[in-house]
Protein backbone atom coordinates (compact mmCIF):
# COMPACT_ATOMS: atom_id res chain seq x y z
CA UNK A 1 0.00 0.00 0.00
CA UNK A 2 1.40 3.51 -0.82
CA UNK A 3 -1.27 4.84 2.25
CA UNK A 4 0.70 7.86 3.43
CA UNK A 5 2.74 8.37 0.24
CA UNK A 6 2.68 10.85 -2.18
CA UNK A 7 3.40 11.04 -5.65
CA UNK A 8 4.53 13.47 -8.41
CA UNK A 9 3.81 12.33 -11.89
CA UNK A 10 4.58 15.09 -15.00
CA UNK A 11 2.86 14.75 -18.26
CA UNK A 12 -0.22 12.71 -16.67
CA UNK A 13 -3.06 14.62 -18.27
CA UNK A 14 -3.36 11.76 -20.55
CA UNK A 15 -2.06 8.87 -21.64
CA UNK A 16 0.63 6.57 -19.60
CA UNK A 17 0.87 9.36 -17.11
CA UNK A 18 -2.60 9.25 -16.14
CA UNK A 19 -2.38 5.63 -16.28
CA UNK A 20 0.67 5.94 -13.37
CA UNK A 21 -1.34 8.73 -11.22
CA UNK A 22 -4.46 6.73 -11.12
CA UNK A 23 -2.26 3.12 -9.89
CA UNK A 24 -0.87 5.28 -7.31
CA UNK A 25 -4.02 6.76 -6.21
CA UNK A 26 -5.09 3.44 -6.63
CA UNK A 27 -2.35 1.98 -3.80
CA UNK A 28 -3.56 4.89 -1.19
CA UNK A 29 -1.10 7.64 -2.72
CA UNK A 30 -2.08 11.36 -3.39
CA UNK A 31 -1.07 13.14 -6.93
CA UNK A 32 -0.08 15.58 -7.84
CA UNK A 33 -0.62 15.49 -11.69
CA UNK A 34 0.46 17.62 -14.65
CA UNK A 35 0.36 18.46 -18.66
CA UNK A 36 -1.57 20.37 -20.86
CA UNK A 37 -5.05 19.80 -21.46
CA UNK A 38 -8.67 22.25 -21.67
CA UNK A 39 -8.77 22.95 -17.64
CA UNK A 40 -12.33 21.43 -18.09
CA UNK A 41 -10.63 17.79 -19.23
CA UNK A 42 -8.14 18.16 -16.71
CA UNK A 43 -10.37 19.43 -13.31
CA UNK A 44 -12.57 15.99 -14.83
CA UNK A 45 -9.49 13.66 -14.47
CA UNK A 46 -8.93 15.11 -11.29
CA UNK A 47 -11.97 15.06 -9.20
CA UNK A 48 -12.60 11.55 -10.93
CA UNK A 49 -9.44 10.49 -9.23
CA UNK A 50 -10.45 11.67 -5.87
CA UNK A 51 -13.63 10.17 -6.49
CA UNK A 52 -12.55 6.42 -7.15
CA UNK A 53 -9.83 6.09 -4.88
CA UNK A 54 -10.83 8.85 -1.80
CA UNK A 55 -7.52 10.33 -2.50
CA UNK A 56 -6.30 13.66 -2.59
CA UNK A 57 -5.26 14.98 -5.96
CA UNK A 58 -4.11 18.06 -7.25
CA UNK A 59 -3.11 19.99 -10.07
CA UNK A 60 0.28 21.46 -11.42
CA UNK A 61 0.49 23.11 -14.51
CA UNK A 62 3.94 23.38 -14.52
CA UNK A 63 5.73 23.49 -17.98
CA UNK A 64 8.22 21.01 -18.32
CA UNK A 65 10.35 23.35 -20.56
CA UNK A 66 10.88 25.77 -17.77
CA UNK A 67 13.03 25.03 -14.86
CA UNK A 68 11.87 27.45 -12.39
CA UNK A 69 8.11 26.23 -13.05
CA UNK A 70 9.87 22.07 -12.63
CA UNK A 71 10.56 22.95 -9.33
CA UNK A 72 7.39 24.84 -7.94
CA UNK A 73 5.89 21.94 -8.91
CA UNK A 74 7.48 19.20 -6.77
CA UNK A 75 7.43 22.56 -3.72
CA UNK A 76 3.87 22.67 -4.37
CA UNK A 77 3.67 19.10 -4.12
CA UNK A 78 5.73 19.56 -0.48
CA UNK A 79 3.51 22.42 0.73
CA UNK A 80 0.41 20.58 0.41
CA UNK A 81 1.05 17.02 1.23
CA UNK A 82 4.15 16.92 3.36
CA UNK A 83 6.53 15.27 0.90
CA UNK A 84 6.89 14.48 -2.37
CA UNK A 85 8.31 10.96 -1.88
CA UNK A 86 7.58 9.54 -5.57
CA UNK A 87 8.67 11.16 -8.32
CA UNK A 88 7.70 10.00 -12.29
CA UNK A 89 9.34 11.67 -14.89
CA UNK A 90 6.92 10.95 -17.71
CA UNK A 91 5.91 13.79 -20.00
CA UNK A 92 6.86 13.67 -23.71
CA UNK A 93 6.86 14.39 -26.81
CA UNK A 94 7.18 12.99 -30.27
CA UNK A 95 8.81 14.58 -33.62
CA UNK A 96 9.26 12.58 -36.43
CA UNK A 97 11.63 14.12 -39.36
CA UNK A 98 14.65 13.25 -41.41
CA UNK A 99 17.54 15.16 -39.13
CA UNK A 100 18.78 17.34 -42.07
CA UNK A 101 15.01 18.85 -41.61
CA UNK A 102 14.68 18.26 -38.23
CA UNK A 103 13.80 22.03 -36.96
CA UNK A 104 16.03 23.37 -34.62
CA UNK A 105 13.25 24.66 -31.93
CA UNK A 106 11.87 21.10 -32.57
CA UNK A 107 15.33 19.28 -31.18
CA UNK A 108 16.05 22.08 -28.47
CA UNK A 109 12.16 21.10 -27.11
CA UNK A 110 12.37 17.51 -26.99
CA UNK A 111 15.46 17.89 -25.29
CA UNK A 112 14.17 19.77 -22.34
CA UNK A 113 10.92 17.89 -22.13
CA UNK A 114 12.07 14.26 -22.43
CA UNK A 115 15.23 14.80 -20.65
CA UNK A 116 16.20 18.42 -18.69
CA UNK A 117 12.89 18.20 -16.91
CA UNK A 118 13.54 14.84 -15.60
CA UNK A 119 16.63 16.35 -14.42
CA UNK A 120 15.17 19.43 -13.03
CA UNK A 121 12.51 17.28 -11.07
CA UNK A 122 15.14 14.87 -9.49
CA UNK A 123 17.35 17.85 -8.62
CA UNK A 124 14.09 18.92 -6.71
CA UNK A 125 12.80 16.51 -4.80
CA UNK A 126 16.11 14.27 -4.10
CA UNK A 127 17.02 16.94 -0.72
CA UNK A 128 13.29 15.90 0.73
CA UNK A 129 13.92 12.56 0.10
CA UNK A 130 16.99 12.25 1.35
CA UNK A 131 15.85 13.67 4.56
CA UNK A 132 13.13 11.57 5.01
CA UNK A 133 15.09 8.26 4.29
CA UNK A 134 12.82 7.17 1.33
CA UNK A 135 11.98 7.46 -2.32
CA UNK A 136 11.26 6.22 -5.48
CA UNK A 137 12.26 8.43 -8.85
CA UNK A 138 11.08 6.41 -12.03
CA UNK A 139 11.79 7.89 -15.49
CA UNK A 140 9.44 6.84 -18.30
CA UNK A 141 12.19 6.08 -20.50
CA UNK A 142 11.42 3.93 -24.24
CA UNK A 143 12.45 0.77 -26.38
CA UNK A 144 14.43 4.48 -27.99
CA UNK A 145 16.76 4.38 -25.14
CA UNK A 146 17.92 1.27 -26.17
CA UNK A 147 17.69 1.17 -29.86
CA UNK A 148 17.15 3.58 -32.45
CA UNK A 149 14.21 4.16 -35.47
CA UNK A 150 15.17 6.57 -38.36
CA UNK A 151 13.42 9.77 -38.17
CA UNK A 152 13.53 10.67 -34.70
CA UNK A 153 16.96 11.70 -33.83
CA UNK A 154 15.89 14.28 -30.82
CA UNK A 155 13.50 12.04 -28.49
CA UNK A 156 16.07 8.47 -29.20
CA UNK A 157 18.90 11.37 -27.95
CA UNK A 158 16.87 12.16 -25.09
CA UNK A 159 15.91 8.56 -24.21
CA UNK A 160 18.93 7.72 -24.53
CA UNK A 161 19.66 10.43 -22.17
CA UNK A 162 17.58 9.39 -19.43
CA UNK A 163 18.94 5.73 -19.56
CA UNK A 164 22.56 7.46 -17.97
CA UNK A 165 20.68 9.92 -15.58
CA UNK A 166 18.72 6.60 -14.30
CA UNK A 167 21.80 5.28 -13.79
CA UNK A 168 24.15 7.90 -12.18
CA UNK A 169 21.10 8.85 -9.99
CA UNK A 170 20.62 6.02 -8.58
CA UNK A 171 24.06 5.65 -7.54
CA UNK A 172 24.43 9.40 -6.23
CA UNK A 173 21.18 8.05 -3.50
CA UNK A 174 21.61 4.67 -3.30
CA UNK A 175 22.36 4.49 0.54
CA UNK A 176 19.68 6.68 1.32
CA UNK A 177 16.19 4.11 0.52
CA UNK A 178 16.01 5.83 -2.89
CA UNK A 179 15.75 4.31 -5.87
CA UNK A 180 15.66 5.69 -9.37
CA UNK A 181 14.55 3.15 -12.38
CA UNK A 182 13.54 3.91 -15.64
CA UNK A 183 10.64 1.74 -17.50
CA UNK A 184 10.88 1.27 -21.31
CA UNK A 185 7.91 0.70 -23.10
CA UNK A 186 7.30 -0.17 -26.57
CA UNK A 187 4.75 0.92 -28.58
CA UNK A 188 1.48 1.76 -26.48
CA UNK A 189 -1.56 3.39 -27.65
CA UNK A 190 -1.90 6.60 -26.30
CA UNK A 191 -2.23 10.29 -28.31
CA UNK A 192 1.68 10.67 -28.70
CA UNK A 193 1.39 7.37 -31.02
CA UNK A 194 -1.84 8.39 -32.37
CA UNK A 195 0.14 11.59 -33.10
CA UNK A 196 2.64 10.51 -34.98
CA UNK A 197 0.96 8.46 -37.81
CA UNK A 198 0.71 11.37 -40.07
CA UNK A 199 4.16 12.25 -40.12
CA UNK A 200 4.97 8.98 -40.56
CA UNK A 201 3.21 8.17 -43.25
CA UNK A 202 4.69 11.58 -44.66
CA UNK A 203 8.39 10.60 -43.89
CA UNK A 204 8.23 6.98 -45.38
CA UNK A 205 5.03 7.15 -48.14
CA UNK A 206 3.00 4.78 -46.59
CA UNK A 207 -0.76 4.51 -45.59
CA UNK A 208 -2.25 4.34 -42.17
CA UNK A 209 -2.62 0.75 -42.10
CA UNK A 210 1.04 -0.16 -43.43
CA UNK A 211 2.44 2.34 -40.54
CA UNK A 212 0.38 0.75 -37.94
CA UNK A 213 1.36 -2.48 -39.00
CA UNK A 214 4.59 -2.54 -40.63
CA UNK A 215 6.03 0.03 -39.23
CA UNK A 216 5.17 0.67 -35.64
CA UNK A 217 3.57 -3.24 -34.65
CA UNK A 218 6.54 -4.39 -36.99
CA UNK A 219 8.64 -3.98 -34.19
CA UNK A 220 7.09 -5.38 -31.49
CA UNK A 221 7.24 -9.35 -32.02
CA UNK A 222 4.02 -9.95 -29.79
CA UNK A 223 2.17 -7.90 -32.55
CA UNK A 224 0.23 -6.23 -30.17
CA UNK A 225 0.27 -2.62 -28.36
CA UNK A 226 1.50 -2.41 -24.61
CA UNK A 227 -1.35 -0.75 -22.82
CA UNK A 228 -0.95 1.76 -20.09
CA UNK A 229 -2.19 0.25 -17.19
CA UNK A 230 0.71 -2.33 -17.76
CA UNK A 231 3.47 -0.13 -17.75
CA UNK A 232 1.80 1.70 -14.49
CA UNK A 233 1.37 -1.70 -13.22
CA UNK A 234 4.97 -2.13 -13.10
CA UNK A 235 5.71 1.70 -11.88
CA UNK A 236 3.46 0.73 -8.74
CA UNK A 237 5.70 -2.50 -8.20
CA UNK A 238 8.61 -0.21 -8.11
CA UNK A 239 7.59 1.76 -4.77
CA UNK A 240 6.96 -1.43 -3.43
CA UNK A 241 9.51 -2.64 -0.52
CA UNK A 242 9.55 -5.71 -2.49
CA UNK A 243 11.33 -3.54 -5.00
CA UNK A 244 13.95 -1.88 -2.76
CA UNK A 245 17.51 -3.59 -4.38
CA UNK A 246 15.66 -2.77 -7.96
CA UNK A 247 17.85 0.46 -8.64
CA UNK A 248 19.71 1.66 -11.73
CA UNK A 249 17.62 -0.14 -14.04
CA UNK A 250 15.71 -0.18 -17.46
CA UNK A 251 12.88 -2.36 -17.75
CA UNK A 252 11.76 -3.34 -21.07
CA UNK A 253 8.13 -3.43 -21.23
CA UNK A 254 8.05 -3.74 -25.01
CA UNK A 255 6.52 -7.19 -26.40
CA UNK A 256 10.19 -8.49 -27.22
CA UNK A 257 10.93 -5.41 -29.41
CA UNK A 258 14.58 -4.77 -28.24
CA UNK A 259 15.37 -8.85 -27.60
CA UNK A 260 15.64 -8.86 -31.60
P1 LIG B 1 0.66 11.48 -24.23
O1 LIG B 1 0.81 12.44 -25.35
O2 LIG B 1 -0.61 10.74 -24.06
O3 LIG B 1 1.02 12.17 -22.85
C1 LIG B 1 2.05 13.11 -22.73
C2 LIG B 1 1.80 13.96 -21.51
O4 LIG B 1 2.85 14.93 -21.40
C3 LIG B 1 0.50 14.75 -21.58
O5 LIG B 1 -0.08 14.82 -20.30
C4 LIG B 1 0.98 16.13 -22.02
O6 LIG B 1 0.10 17.18 -21.66
C5 LIG B 1 2.28 16.20 -21.26
N1 LIG B 1 3.18 17.24 -21.75
C6 LIG B 1 3.63 17.44 -23.00
N2 LIG B 1 4.42 18.54 -23.05
C7 LIG B 1 4.46 19.02 -21.78
C8 LIG B 1 5.10 20.13 -21.17
N3 LIG B 1 5.88 21.00 -21.88
N4 LIG B 1 4.93 20.33 -19.85
C9 LIG B 1 4.14 19.50 -19.11
N5 LIG B 1 3.52 18.43 -19.63
C10 LIG B 1 3.68 18.20 -20.96
O7 LIG B 1 1.88 10.46 -24.43
P2 LIG B 1 2.27 9.07 -23.75
O8 LIG B 1 2.39 8.09 -24.84
O9 LIG B 1 1.42 8.78 -22.58
O10 LIG B 1 3.76 9.41 -23.30
C11 LIG B 1 4.18 9.48 -21.95
C12 LIG B 1 5.65 9.12 -21.90
O11 LIG B 1 5.82 7.78 -22.35
C13 LIG B 1 6.55 9.99 -22.77
O12 LIG B 1 7.77 10.28 -22.10
C14 LIG B 1 6.82 9.09 -23.96
O13 LIG B 1 8.02 9.40 -24.60
C15 LIG B 1 6.86 7.74 -23.29
N6 LIG B 1 6.67 6.60 -24.16
C16 LIG B 1 5.52 6.44 -24.86
C17 LIG B 1 5.39 5.35 -25.68
C18 LIG B 1 4.16 5.10 -26.50
O14 LIG B 1 4.19 4.23 -27.35
N7 LIG B 1 3.08 5.81 -26.27
C19 LIG B 1 6.44 4.41 -25.78
C20 LIG B 1 7.58 4.60 -25.05
C21 LIG B 1 7.69 5.70 -24.23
Amino acid sequence: SLSGKNAVVTGSTSGIGLAYARAFAGAGANVVINGFGTPEDIEKERAKIEQDFKVKAIYSSADMTKPAEIAAMIALGEQTFGSVDILVNNAGIQFVSPVEEFPIEKWDQIIAINLSSAFHGIRAAVPGMKKRGWGRIINTASAHSLVASPFKSAYVSAKHGIAGLTKTVALEVATHKITCNCISPGYVWTPLVEKQIPDTMKARNLTREQVINDVLLAAQPTKEFVTSEQVAALALFLCSDDAAQITGTNLSIDGGWTAA
